[in-house]
């Protein structure tokens, strides 16, 4: 075991992971297998149902604890599994509050799944100061923040959260699927639990889909643990396999996604089409002294604002080459998408209106290609548009 002493991208090449014991194989296998011989009714070696707790899995929970500083961790088949898991821990009747422009099938699984089964709900503004207060009801068991949120990327200030959840004795989870933990480690700010779609930046390469929780409370890890093999909403060994080995580039990758869209951001800034650059490594970003604050770097995230609306956005959007026009985020390669049609299309049209995603809003999910061509294609798409 890789002592928890050891950095960042140590750990994220070796913790979790030992030499296979009995062929030496220096990569964690591939467990495909359902079930354990176990020598005697109950003699077993620590697997007795892979729903329960697989090798490849274990390896790959140890791996992604170790990164969010975290005692313990459950990986899961998706993000939206791993959000479905934390919010079996509440009763029917308890309140959670929730940023507002959260990613939308999280909007989707609350307000369309959860509220029928009489848990209620609030989406407020979380990076105002005040507005968590003024929101906790006596019944508010669960706070859910998404810092930068998506896709507006406002802050919320994680360590004024952990504080006013810790003094009430509510759940604090963060989603720091947008930063991953090379950016930022909720925990460090008294965050109770932290999620991620590993389909992001933890795994990197657009080749599975994934989630993934985090805590360093045991009772809470005992009762998460509980539900995932009750809920059962597992990766698969292959997929455990997969993030493990995507995982272990995390370091390099975050570092040259970061690179990357601080050049984009400042290229788009300059440019007459393109309107409101976004990016919470600009200065112009309001929050961005908290951004200095809490993250140890900006992310491969990014939105502007095309001026011409629509029409402007569709014709950009089919002119890019380099970039891809499709929805999800943090993969190798570059992405582009319009959230309006595309990701946040689950959001109310009054409620994007209201989070500012117009019909020229465009997101961004910067790749690690090179830096120049990402530019030169934005500036022939700009172009046409
Ligand atoms: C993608 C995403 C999710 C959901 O994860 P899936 O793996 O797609 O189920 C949750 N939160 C954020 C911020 C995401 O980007």
């Amino acid at each position: 075991m890789v002592p928890d002493a050891m950095r960042f991208d140590t750990l994220a090449i070796h913790a979790g992971q030992e030499p296979d014991p009995t062929t030496g194989a220096i990569m964690t296998p591939v467990y495909l297998t359902s079930t354990y011989v176990q020598a005697g009714p109950g003699e077993h070696k620590g697997y007795e149902y892979s729903r329960t707790k697989n090798p490849t899995r274990t390896a790959l929970e140890g791996c992604l604890a170790a990164l969010e500083g975290a005692r313990f961790g459950a990986a899961f088949a998706s993000g939206c599994a791993a959000t479905d898991t934390l919010i079996h821990l509440l009763d029917s009747g308890d309140h959670v509050i929730c940023s507002d422009d959260v990613y939308g099938g999280t909007f989707r699984l609350f307000d369309k799944v959860f509220k029928r089964l009489g848990l209620s709900f609030s989406f407020v503004d979380l990076s105002k100061p005040g507005t968590l207060e003024a929101t906790l009801t006596p019944r508010t068991r669960m706070v859910w923040v998404e810092t930068p949120t998506n896709p507006t990327l406002k802050l919320v200030d994680l360590t004024r959260v952990g504080e006013i959840c810790r003094a009430r004795k509510i759940l604090s989870v963060c989603d720091n699927t947008f930063l991953s933990p090379y950016f930022q480690r909720p925990l460090e700010h008294g965050i109770d639990v932290v999620l991620h779609s590993t389909t992001k930046y933890i795994n990197g390469h657009s080749d599975t889909v994934g989630g993934f929780v985090a805590t360093s409370n045991e009772e809470l890890a005992q009762r998460i643990y509980f539900l995932q093999n009750a809920v059962g909403g597992v990766p698969s060994a292959m997929d455990s396999f997969l993030v493990l080995r995507g995982v272990k580039t995390l370091g390099v990758r975050m570092a040259r996604h970061e690179q990357n869209a601080m050049k984009v951001a400042e290229f788009l800034s300059g440019h007459a089409k393109a309107g409101h650059v976004v990016y919470p490594g600009l200065a112009s970003h309001p929050q961005h002294a908290l951004a200095r604050k809490q993250m140890k770097g900006f992310g491969g995230m990014l939105t502007f604002e095309i001026q011409g609306g629509l029409p402007a956005a569709r014709k950009f959007l089919k002119a890019v080459k380099v970039f891809a026009c499709a929805e999800s985020l943090g993969g190798v390669e570059s992405l582009i998408e319009h959230p309006a049609i595309m990701t946040h299309a689950s959001v109310p049209p009054e409620t994007r209106a209201a989070l500012g995603i117009s019909d020229g809003f465009i997101r961004l999910s910067v790749g690690i290609e090179d830096v120049q061509d990402l530019i030169d294609d934005l500036a022939q798409a700009l172009a046409q548009a």
